[in-house]
């Protein structure tokens, strides 16, 4: 069984201010998202798939809608969809102090479970910007996270597997190339692998989007398990790996492919 893991990064407003184009930031983007999550929702039940919406904690706290929207986080949760944390406010971790991280971590799996109403539910991190991108004992170092360690301590993702472990994460979805990788020597799963490594879930995150590259990937190898991640806006984007055309042809080849696939939660891997 070739098992699929959707995991979307759903920002919210706090998160959209927060990311790398707050400069370009307009009331329709936030409006477009929801629609766009609305949607997706509604789809996806229509087909039975489940999958995971990694949501910045800020969004689920009780405030002024659309900044806020709890009781629609408890919607999705409810639908069956697994609720990830997306940190509390779409930070750049790899330059905040440990403590801010530790809180960031904290307060958004809080904030997310009470949303939910459910404790220990949110078992999952998906870090935003997918940062840091260094990985020390990985063999992987990207200046592209501008704190870098040593001088950074959070700029190693091998230090947030231990915040997360203290915060009771039980996964994390974590981007990063070592040089193997960086010069395709190394012969890899293009969506990325799923591993353990001290006491946490590993979900490698290689691949955004679902267009012709992704599909004929899933299609023609045979690996147990793979990791795909999109944003609900971009949907509204045409021309886009991740645009909702995109996404129904994915769908739509999965599911008429007559192979052994199956769309899982992350903490079902667990
Ligand atoms: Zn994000």
């Amino acid at each position: 069984m070739k098992k699929i893991i959707l995991i979307w990064d759903f920002d919210g407003p706090i998160g959209q201010i927060n990311s790398s184009y707050p400069y370009n930031f307009n009331f329709e983007n936030i409006e477009k998202e929801i629609e766009n999550v609305k949607w997706l929702i509604d789809f996806l039940e229509e087909n039975k798939i489940k999958c995971c919406f990694a949501i910045t904690g800020f969004s689920a706290e009780n405030g002024t809608y659309p900044f806020c929207f709890p009781d629609f986080i408890n919607e999705i949760a409810k639908k069956g969809h697994e609720i990830a944390s997306h940190s509390w406010k779409h930070e750049w971790t790899p330059i905040f102090k440990e403590e801010q991280v530790h809180k960031s971590l904290k307060r958004s799996k809080l904030s997310l479970e009470k949303a939910i109403e459910k404790d220990d539910s949110v078992l999952g991190f998906v870090p935003p910007h997918n940062r840091p991108m260094t990985w020390v004992r990985r063999g992987a170092f990207s200046l592209g996270d501008r704190g870098l360690w040593p001088f950074f301590k959070m700029g190693d993702n091998q230090n947030l597997l231990k915040l997360l472990k203290t915060n009771g994460y039980k996964w994390v979805r974590v981007s990063y190339k070592n040089i193997f990788m960086k010069f395709g020597l190394q012969q890899k799963n293009r969506t990325g692998r799923v591993f353990k490594q001290d006491g946490v879930l590993i979900l490698e995150n290689h691949y955004t989007g679902f267009d012709e590259v992704v599909v004929n990937h899933i299609l023609t190898t045979d690996y147990e398990t793979y990791t795909i991640s999109a944003h609900p806006y971009m949907f509204s984007l045409e021309n886009k790996k991740e645009s909702k055309k995109n996404f129904l042809y994915f769908i739509e080849q999965l599911m008429n492919s007559n192979q052994p696939i199956s769309f899982v939660l992350p903490s079902e891997l667990l």
